[in-house]
């Protein structure tokens, strides 16, 4: 089976429609292969966006020094997790990557120096979501890492210089958790969201609705419920991106308002 596209046909032109962008709560790889309110929410997604031609995902799971996008032609499956049973281990998500996206990141992203992988490929915050957007794995993907050196601004301004991408049939998902605190996941049935994780995660949103990016950028000024909710920020981080594709007046919308397991936010944000 080649789930290649035709790549000679793939142009970059400009559409007539300007995709929305979507960060999406991924939690547990679990909701990959489950039939829960995440994973229906995701299918459900996948069929009702206009059919991108690529997709650019910015996934919690990639962290490196200097900022980098997938380059090969085909990523691998990269099982990026610990005691989940061998059927995730076995999962391969054969989406083919698109050399020809890696290098238009760079050409539209001037201000900022992108370097271009052969290494990685999809790990699990892209995979996990996608599998059930777009089962068929027929839409070429690309990774864009988290630079770890950085301070949360530089994600936020590294996002706004994607926009051009949107008008050009590109989808651009950033995949993380608002609220991912792993260190006080309870895994008993129906655990209890805690306090904390609710505030923050509803000041975020209500910030959100605000368009107060100031703020969201600035987190650790939240407080205890911040400092709570992002022990770590790779997870916080592709939010920024996608916030920073708001254009004026644009119109942002919320799915999946849960917290799961106590700790995980899996709140998602649509914008267009
Ligand atoms: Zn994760």
């Amino acid at each position: 089976m080649n789930l290649n596209p035709d790549k000679a046909a793939l142009t970059f032109e400009e559409t007539a429609t300007k995709l929305p962008v979507l960060f999406v709560g991924h939690g547990s790889p679990m909701n990959t292969l489950e039939d829960n309110t995440y994973s229906r929410s995701w299918a459900e997604l996948g069929q009702s966006l206009p059919r991108p031609k690529a997709i650019l995902c910015i996934s919690a799971h990639w962290e490196t020094k200097g900022t980098q996008v997938t380059a090969m032609e085909q990523p691998r499956t990269i099982h990026d997790f610990g005691g989940f049973p061998r059927e995730l281990f076995e999962y391969q998500y054969p989406a083919a990557g698109l050399p020809a996206l890696a290098q238009l990141v760079q050409e539209t992203v001037p201000q900022t120096q992108v370097s271009l992988d052969q290494r990685w490929g999809l790990d699990h915050g892209t995979w996990s979501v996608l599998a059930r957007m777009y089962p068929a794995a027929d839409i070429p993907v690309v990774q864009l890492s988290l630079d770890r050196t950085q301070e949360p601004a530089y994600h936020y301004a590294l996002g706004k210089e994607l926009a051009p991408l949107r008008n050009k049939g590109i989808l651009i998902v950033g995949s993380g958790n608002i609220v991912h605190n792993l260190g006080l996941i309870s895994f008993r049935q129906a655990a209890q969201a805690e306090d904390w994780a609710l505030e923050f995660d509803e000041t975020i949103k209500q910030l959100i609705l605000l368009g107060d990016h100031e703020a969201i950028i600035h987190y650790e000024k939240l407080g205890r419920v911040a400092l709570l909710s992002i022990p770590t920020n790779e997870h916080y981080l592709p939010l920024l991106y996608i916030l920073a594709l708001q254009s004026e007046q644009e119109q942002v919308s919320f799915f999946n308002e849960k917290i799961d397991l106590g700790s995980l936010s899996m709140r998602s944000v649509r914008i267009g």
